[in-house]
């Protein structure tokens, strides 16, 4: 396949953060850019050269993408399949449908994991109420029950100690198809973010160390502060779960590191990734970048580690009405990013920073006193 060149269209279907960052990246580089978001507001089809108002499955409006657009990505997992199917008629796609499926789906997600080698927590699928018993008894305390579907940031997961709890928790969600994991004792969180073009060239961003706030990342720490072999294991079960896949784009692979040294495959994001954004100012090339590269069929970019680096995230939490700037941008090397959302709320992702230091200790210390100061916590 010839790559596309600066000139060519390229669109994202979903309007959010990551398809903002996107289109600047695409924009910054010489590509005109189509979003799909029905939100007239969204954060990408602010800056887009043409925002398409409309529905995921509007097929007035996929037709009208698929026509402009030379190559089509997504920014979030839960795009219909049938939709990048619809698009896949006409131009370019990647990720492709079949992809999504496995990412939208954690049965299916965490099944493909394990036969591409990746280590999981135990996990058993609960589809009806007659489920229970033998996913409680495979599984027993303590343990995670998850829907299947639609989960992000901690939303729609409950942990659970017995099975009555189980019980409730199950109707609590609607009783719609779930898993109940193993709740596992994590050291830490780590993850890998990587590229794959079509011509299999891979290239990995380097492993971030990721730490929660109430199911939110919090901060991303990088290098993580894991053994190099360690970081190895992880960046192998990405590949090979990728190539596995034959996913072409960039991808986020999260991971457990237990107490033992065992790393445990959580999830995958068929984007880029919260934990990634650390690469808009400190890699060579950013992971939005890379996710043109790896749509127009490029070489890919160098994800070399210019400088240690804490990313912090900064949700609606902290607009009241306004969080005071000024005590973050005194720091020399602090990079602001914000997505452009006119409402704040609790919980919403509203842009992050990155904390630029000569050491990774000195980065960590700017991240903590800033998010202090903030009001972050
Ligand atoms: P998830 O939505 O699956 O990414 O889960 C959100 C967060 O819950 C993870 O980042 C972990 O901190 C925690 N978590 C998820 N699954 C497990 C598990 N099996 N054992 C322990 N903690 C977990």
């Amino acid at each position: 396949m010839s790559p596309l060149l600066p000139g060519a269209t390229l669109g994202v279907v979903g309007g959010g953060q990551l398809g903002r960052m996107f289109v600047l990246a695409a924009r910054i580089m010489g590509y005109q850019t189509v979003v799909l978001d029905p939100d007239p507001a969204s954060p990408a089809g602010l800056l887009a050269d043409t925002h398409l108002k409309a529905d995921y499955q509007d097929a007035v409006a996929l037709l009208r993408m698929g026509g402009l657009c030379d190559a089509v990505t997504t920014e979030f997992e839960n795009v219909p399949a049938a939709a990048m199917e619809m698009l896949a008629k006409h131009c370019r796609v990647a990720p492709s449908a079949a992809v999504l499926a496995v990412a939208q789906d954690r049965l299916l997600e965490k099944t493909r994991a394990r036969e591409f080698g990746c280590d999981t927590a135990p996990f058993a699928n609960i589809e009806t109420e007659a489920d229970l018993d033998a996913a409680w008894n495979l599984i027993g305390a303590p343990a995670l029950l998850k829907t299947r579907r639609l989960g992000y940031d901690g939303k729609g997961q409950a942990r659970v100690n017995s099975r009555a709890e189980l019980l409730a928790a199950f109707a609590g969600m609607g009783r719609v198809p779930c898993l109940l994991e193993g709740f596992l004792p994590l050291e830490r969180e780590v993850s890998v973010v990587l590229a794959r073009n079509a011509a299999d060239d891979v290239a990995f961003f380097p492993v971030a160390e990721n730490q929660h706030r109430n199911g939110i990342l919090d901060l991303s720490i990088v290098p993580a502060r894991v053994p190099e072999d360690l970081a190895d294991r992880a960046r192998d079960m990405a590949v090979h779960l990728a190539r596995g896949l034959d996913y072409v784009g960039v991808m986020a692979v999260e991971f457990f590191v237990l107490a033992d040294g065992r790393i445990v495959f959580n999830e995958m994001a068929p984007r880029p990734h919260n934990s990634g954004h650390y690469t808009l100012d400190a890699t060579a090339c950013d992971q939005f970048q890379q996710q043109v590269r790896a749509l127009c069929g490029l070489p890919l970019g160098d994800t070399r580690l210019l400088s240690p680096v804490v990313m912090v995230n900064i949700l609606g939490d902290i607009w009241q009405p306004q969080p005071r700037w000024e005590t973050l941008l005194k720091h020399p090397g602090v990079h602001l990013h914000l997505y452009g959302k006119a409402e704040a709320r609790a919980g919403r992702k509203m842009g992050h920073y990155n904390c630029l230091a000569a050491t990774p200790e000195a980065a960590l210390t700017v991240a903590l006193e800033t998010r202090a100061a903030l009001g972050i916590g």
